[in-house]
């Protein structure tokens, strides 16, 4: 009697061992890649470029998808994540950083629709991009100051600040300035996505919009060039977190010093793709978080 109680007890604590190992090797990451939170953000390293993504349940957009090299990598990111379908791509401006990888995007993936900043560029890389959108089938939009734009069904939205129509009348000939600017709303939090955006697009904003651009996150204009974020930009914004995006040893040396030297005394915790690679915040009941 006495050795069968002893015996029970090692198969009881041998069996409450193997629960507790079992919980305790658990991965916190769902199968999918996801964190578990309602919306996520993730910036993914694509080198010198920019790409974000942005998943809200199963709606998932894309923002820019860095250099035409980095499409495969880009693909391959998202299809880990167990991506197989994009409601929305947004293509903040023509230069070949942000659109280049969106051709592979385009080829791998069902795109349900697709914004452009209005202005084209005569080169090869952006006739390939349309012809990438041709053969999806689906006719671009070119959207407005103050135009949203739904994440597929889920509550979060995205709210163009800039450029506007006919950006290239307003603002000349320089691609950054037509960079489409988004704002986006989700979970009781704000992101704020600003392409390569420039300095005097800044100022409109700040005239025009100043009480929307207050962000938790913002993806830093430009790599980080100091033709954008001016002071009175990044104070409108105060973000809590700032990402950029680039590449150790760029040939345009970027980011820009100053850039750090504005956001830091804000006491905004800051990302670069380069030195901590893509980074996902995550998105819940006003609350941001760093998942990686
Ligand atoms: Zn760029």
């Amino acid at each position: 009697m006495k050795k069968r109680s002893n015996l029970t007890l090692v198969l009881a604590v041998f069996l409450i061992a193997v629960v507790m190992l079992g919980r305790q090797f658990k991965p916190s990451v769902s199968p999918n890649g996801t964190t578990g939170a309602k919306t996520e953000i993730h910036f993914i390293d694509v080198g010198q470029g920019d790409a974000s993504l942005i998943v809200s349940g199963d709606n998932v957009a894309l923002i820019d998808g860095g250099k035409q090299s980095a499409g495969d990598a880009v693909v391959d990111y998202l299809t880990r994540n167990g991506i197989s379908d994009l409601d929305v791509v947004i293509a903040t401006h023509p230069h070949e950083d942000h659109i280049g990888g969106l051709v592979d995007v385009l080829e791998a993936f069902d795109v349900e629709s697709i914004y452009l900043s209005d202005e084209a560029m005569d080169t090869r890389i952006y006739e390939k991009f349309l012809d990438a959108i041709d053969a999806e089938g689906i006719d671009p939009q070119f959207p407005d100051i103050g135009d949203t734009i739904p994440l597929g069904d889920s509550d979060a939205v995205f709210t163009v600040l800039a450029p506007g129509a006919n950006s290239s009348e307003t603002y000349g000939n320089d691609p950054n300035t037509w960079s489409l600017v988004m704002r986006l709303d989700a979970e009781g939090c704000s992101a704020l996505f600003t392409g390569d955006t420039t300095a005097q697009v800044e100022q409109d904003m700040i005239e025009n919009e100043y009480s929307l651009l207050n962000c938790n996150v913002l993806k830093v204009a430009h790599h980080g060039s100091r033709t954008a974020s001016s002071q009175e930009f990044l104070e409108g914004v105060s973000p809590e977190f700032a990402v950029i995006s680039y590449a150790k040893g760029n040939s345009y040396g970027l980011p820009d010093e100053e850039i750090f030297e504005r956001l830091e005394p804000m006491g905004t915790q800051i990302f670069e793709t380069a030195e901590d690679g893509t980074v996902v915040l995550t998105l819940s009941d006003g609350e941001v978080g760093v998942a990686s």
